[in-house]
């Protein structure tokens, strides 16, 4: 299969015109050209990266039923919303069915190399949270337990070795030991779901915790305006939170902030999304409860009145962030390309520059919405796109 070529397009940082060329699936040169109406203000950036993907229309990776083939569904569903690589993310549920469902995704991975060149790792969410209301959001209550490392290296055995990522709430019992080994292992840990104090969160980043998930969700409605455990984490230099910016996770204002706070280089995307993206407005039962998903992609648990996770694609993001912050456009692509191969420690992706492999998305922006025109994966253009 040819995986050589070239695109010519604005460079989503600088603004100016570059030809790309690749071959064998890796960028061999970004060189400048003169500027032209042909590249009709269509902007190349790398492929979009997300650590927290649940499922895509339709395709729910936390179902132990879905397979290789039901997972290749999603992944190239995924792939033409200009997400070239990201982490399928499992949430709590019980032993018996995440052993099974990290098997089907290791399975998956083994068997499709399309699979395999956009998994860049699995992400698991759970069950080591905060057993309170509020704090475990849409988990299903009966599964979150204390940390075993025995048990999870099940899981981790199941997914050969592929979990590469964990959130975990640092204040349950054993965790913090638990921690320590997974930082041991190489494995990411993402601080989450939690209700932790500052001296909690202060250690577990001593043990190498170094994400915050979702940051402003997975938290109680109500909380104390002083002590609570979104100060500690925003004033943590060495956690790299990520954030939901549908629109719905979090205000305007509060991304802002957050932001600010951390700085271009030390924030990402997640999209948090759903299997419900892409599915029609109305009632569903998700997790055992009756949800609501809106015109809009709000997703909404009334009965535990809390959002089931996001129904909007990562792009979405990258316009809100722009709109909320006034990022500039390369600024906003990196919280969900460069800095995402950065806080999750995937090489080789997520910069426009020679050896990095050619992960590209060609797109117009218009009015803060990123309309994908062209996506390539590993240096062969795959179907293309969506609209909004
Ligand atoms: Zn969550």
């Amino acid at each position: 299969m040819d995986r050589s070529g070239e695109v010519s397009a604005l460079h989503y940082d600088t603004g100016k015109p570059v030809k790309i060329k690749f071959s064998d699936g890796l960028i061999s040169s970004v060189e400048e050209i003169p500027m032209s109406d042909e590249l009709n203000d269509i902007f190349v950036a790398p492929g979009l990266i997300d650590n927290q993907i649940n499922g895509y229309r339709g395709v729910d990776f936390s179902d132990p039923s879905a397979g290789t083939l039901r997972i290749r569904m999603a992944v190239d569903a995924i792939r033409k919303d200009g997400v070239t690589s990201f982490f399928p993310t499992i949430i709590t549920g019980s032993h018996d069915n995440l052993v099974r469902i990290f098997r089907n995704l290791a399975r998956a991975l083994q068997d499709d190399e399309e699979v395999r060149t956009s998994v860049a790792g699995f992400h698991l969410e759970g069950p080591y949270i905060s057993p309170e209301a509020g704090y475990y959001g849409c988990h299903p209550a009966e599964f979150i337990r204390k940390p075993s490392w025995d048990e999870f290296m099940q899981y981790q055995d199941a997914a050969a070795g592929n979990i590469r990522q964990v959130t975990v709430s640092p204040e349950i019992e054993g965790a913090m030991d638990f921690i320590g080994r997974c930082v041991r292992q190489k494995i990411i840990v993402s601080i989450g779901h939690t209700n932790a104090s500052a001296s909690q969160i202060l250690e577990a980043v001593d043990r190498g915790a170094r994400l915050s998930t979702h940051l402003g969700n997975g938290c109680a409605n109500l909380i104390d305006r002083h002590r609570n455990p979104i100060w500690p984490q925003l004033a943590n230099d060495l956690l790299t939170p990520s954030i939901i910016a549908d629109g719905h996770h979090l205000l305007p204002e509060e991304v802002k902030v957050f932001c600010q706070v951390k700085g271009p280089d030390n924030i990402i995307l997640t999209s948090d999304v759903t299997h419900f993206i892409g599915m029609e407005p109305g009632n569903y039962v998700f997790l055992g409860s009756d949800i609501v998903l809106s015109a809009d992609g709000l997703i909404k648990n009334p009965v535990l009145n809390c959002l089931a996770g996001a129904s909007l694609p990562l792009k979405t993001g990258v316009g809100n962030v722009m709109r909320f912050t006034g990022y500039t456009l390369g600024e906003a692509v990196n919280l969900a390309s460069r800095n995402v191969t950065a806080a999750c420690r995937i090489t080789g992706r997520g910069k426009l520059e020679g050896g990095m492999r050619a992960d590209l998305i060609l797109f117009h922006m218009e009015n803060f919405n990123m309309s994908v025109k062209k996506v390539i994966v590993n240096g062969r253009e795959i179907g293309s796109q969506s609209e909004n």
